[in-house]
């Protein structure tokens, strides 16, 4: 790395080096400085790219994921012609396409307790693109435990929430949200999100990180932002460390780096449709209860035979429902929400089964089912 800029940096950067506060010696800081961006995907498509415009010397990707074609409405480093090649390389190319004297790493790793310390101890600062829960708290706690900057961002329908962890400066997420109680929440696949909302709230967690390796400007500690993309409205809320945080706090339980225990994964089964329909026609079925947790007007618009109709949101009030002899098969339109019912299930101490891959998995092989006819509309 040369301690002066090439005359082409000079000028790919002028807009930066003539604002005061980045200037010259700012935008080698930023050259000098590093990046890691766990997940690829919405959050961290806006995120990276802008990033990397923005001449940040070092970007790492952390994700395992392949491109699917339902990512493009909103993950804008991909294109048509990339689906079904994998994230992190792709996105490395499109980076380094954007600015070839960058070093962009990509790590095509599922982010787990075992390699986390390794991966953010390479990096200055980590921004978290997840959208799973338990993965948002082991990102927090390595965070913590590591001295880690954070920004963290979340997407849900249309609605946005970011926050900014600096070590011993401000709370941490654990300080918001102490236990992971939200298994309720679906992710975006199951309840859809405004496209370009990540757009909003990636290019936010890129701001943050740009004014922490500046260090300038007042970053979003202690100030949960939320943001509403129906209203257009921006709100905040301020929260602060609490002294019995697991993590942050003055006497933590979490002193090193383990995985979530909100995922009993291994006392919730997953069926295929092949082997629901065989276990209900071996007379299990009464043993068993089909519970379709979708909306109801996914409901009104076909549903198995012999389901009964509990939306995912009622579950808790509901759940008396379910009598204790019976193990529920949970149902939604491709998997993901009937499977946060099973953990909640779990949760409970109970047995649950979830259908994979939902109502539409079991149509590709039996046919869609049918609509009610016992009541007209
Ligand atoms: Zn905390």
């Amino acid at each position: 790395m040369h301690p002066d800029m090439s005359a082409t940096d000079r000028a790919r950067f002028a807009r930066h080096i003539s604002l005061q506060e980045i200037g010259l010696e700012g935008q080698r800081k930023l050259a000098a400085s590093s990046v890691l961006v766990v997940g690829a995907g919405g959050l961290g498509s806006p995120a990276a790219l802008y990033l990397a415009a923005a001449g940040v010397g070092t970007i790492g990707l952390v994700d395992h994921d392949r491109i699917d074609i339902s990512n493009l409405q909103r993950q804008i480093l991909y294109t048509t012609s990339e689906v079904g090649a994998g994230k992190a390389a792709t996105a490395r190319a499109r980076l380094q396409a954007l600015d070839p004297n960058l070093r962009v790493v990509a790590h095509e790793v599922k982010l787990a307790a075992a390699n986390v310390a390794d991966l953010f101890s390479r990096y200055d600062v980590v921004l978290d693109g997840t959208d799973r829960l338990a993965v948002r708290y082991l990102i927090n706690d390595a965070c913590v435990i590591l001295g880690k900057p954070l920004v963290s961002a979340a997407i849900h329908r249309f609605e946005g929430q970011a926050m900014t962890y600096v070590p011993g400066k401000g709370p941490c997420y654990r300080c918001l949200y102490p236990a992971s109680s939200d298994a309720l929440t679906p992710n975006c696949a199951d309840a859809g999100v405004l496209g370009v909302l990540p757009g909003v709230m990636g290019s936010l967690q890129a701001t943050e990180a740009i004014k922490l390796l500046l260090g300038i400007g007042e970053p979003l500690l202690g100030r949960l932002l939320v943001y509403d993309a129906l209203s257009l409205s921006f709100d905040e809320f301020r929260f602060r460390r609490r002294s019995d945080c697991a993590v942050c706090g003055d006497a933590p339980t979490i002193t090193r780096i383990q995985a979530e225990e909100d995922e009993p994964l291994n006392s919730i089964e997953e069926w295929t449709p092949e082997q629901l329909a065989e276990e209900l026609k071996s007379g299990r079925e009464d043993q068993l209860l089909l519970v379709d947790v979708r909306e109801a007007h996914e409901w009104e618009a076909g549903r198995l035979p012999g389901s009964v109709h509990i939306p995912l949101g009622a579950l808790p009030r509901r759940v008396g429902e379910i009598p204790a002899d019976r193990t529920p098969v949970f149902i939604c339109a491709v998997g993901g929400r009937s499977m946060g019912a099973c953990r909640y299930f779990a949760g409970l101490g109970r047995n649950a089964i979830n259908l994979a891959g939902g109502v539409h998995a079991w149509s590709d092989v039996f046919g869609a089912p049918p609509p009610p006819h016992d009541h007209h509309h």
